[in-house]
């Protein structure tokens, strides 16, 4: 189950390259990623805390960083009760729950029965481990799932049979799963989706032509051409098994908001985050457009600092990769991602868009 499992994305770092500073702004932030790398001293209550401890925060004065719970003690400090400084095994616990989880997909795992195996009450378990993973134990287990589901569902005799594999309690549950993960049941997923209804609209934006299309579920594409019969072109070629019409009425209510909302947007006046999106992908590419969408307006990262953040530090390759296949333009914004450099690297719509899209959104 390695494909789904994604590794911790805190930094292993070297206890002694963390300069007094960093652990300082560490504790003003309560920042978890720093937990078991370096525990501070409170000298006037006599207590030592882990950098992610709820406790009030002291004054740098009476502030010492150590590197172990040991060395602490050995200066006379007390474990802190509430973040329990001692108990050095959180992370690794969580990362072998994570693998546990992994393996035990197809069951069903209540999240009190997880948070018991770690030792924490749920809510605290499900908060540590959305640090340490990047998902929630819940999101967590169905990624594992639809892996094993896509894995089987190729080679299984019968659909019902790979989906009870899968460890979905009811037939149904799948197909609703599969419903909103492919946006096609699994029958038709098995044929190629060739019964799947896509309808679009056009219309002419500060960047061209632009076209949306989406299913009963939401946009599945947002893109931008200077050709309005390219862009039809490219809706084929994405979905080259589905029914694509043209919506009957241009001016249907959804169409009608959802041109509005791109036009407000392109004069710098929405953001685009209330758009239903229709989104599919592979795990990973949706790992990937998942983070982008958490990118603010305004801001850059670049695809190693998104690698990271995903918990796939050597991933920045397969970061761009999963930006150029982004189809939802925007509204997923592949075009926050950057070159380490600074350059703005390509852009599936051309680079001039991407650049009056970053110039827009720094003026907001
Ligand atoms: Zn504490």
């Amino acid at each position: 189950m390695e494909n789904c499992y994604a590794r911790p994305n805190h930094m292993r770092k070297d206890i002694a390259s963390i300069s007094n500073d960093e652990k300082w702004k560490a504790v003003l932030e309560r920042n978890s990623k720093y937990d078991n790398l370096f525990f501070y001293g409170v000298l006037t209550t006599g207590v030592f805390c882990k950098p992610s401890c709820s406790s009030r925060e002291p004054l740098r004065k009476n502030v010492r960083f150590y590197d172990s719970p040991q060395k602490a003690i050995v200066a006379k400090l007390r474990p802190c009760k509430r973040c329990r400084p001692t108990d050095q095994k959180q992370n690794e616990s969580i990362e072998s729950l994570a693998l546990y989880i992994a393996r035990n997909a197809p069951k069903p795992l209540p999240l009190k029965e997880l948070a018991q195996l770690a030792k924490l009450n749920p809510h605290h378990f499900q908060k540590k481990f959305k640090a340490t993973i990047g998902l929630t134990p819940k999101q967590f287990q169905s990624a594992c799932r639809e892996v094993i589901l896509k894995r089987q569902i190729k080679d299984a005799k019968s659909i019902t049979e790979a989906i009870y594999a899968a460890g979905y309690g009811s037939s149904s549950r799948a197909y609703e799963k599969f419903d909103t993960t492919l946006a096609m049941n699994p029958k038709n997923f098995r044929k190629g989706g060739s019964s799947e209804e896509i309808s679009y609209a056009t219309a002419v934006t500060k960047l061209g032509y632009a076209l949306i299309a989406a299913t009963n579920k939401g946009i599945c594409f947002l893109q931008f051409d200077d050709n309005e019969s390219k862009l039809i072109q490219a809706l084929s070629l994405e979905f080259p098994k589905a029914q694509i019409l043209r919506s009957p009425n241009q001016k249907s209510d959804s169409f009608r908001l959802w041109i509005q909302s791109l036009n407000h947007y392109l004069e710098g006046k929405d953001n685009l985050r209330s758009l239903p999106l229709d989104i599919r992908g592979t795990v990973f590419q949706r790992l990937v457009w998942n983070y982008l969408q958490s990118i603010p307006s305004g801001k850059t990262y670049s695809y190693s600092e998104v690698a990271q953040a995903i918990g796939k530090p050597q991933g920045h390759r397969a970061v761009a990769t999963a930006c150029a296949a982004n189809t939802i333009a925007i509204a997923i914004p592949c075009h926050r991602v950057i070159r380490g450099d600074g350059s703005l690297s390509g852009y599936r719509w051309g680079i001039e868009r991407k650049a009056k899209l970053l110039e827009l959104e720094l003026k907001k």
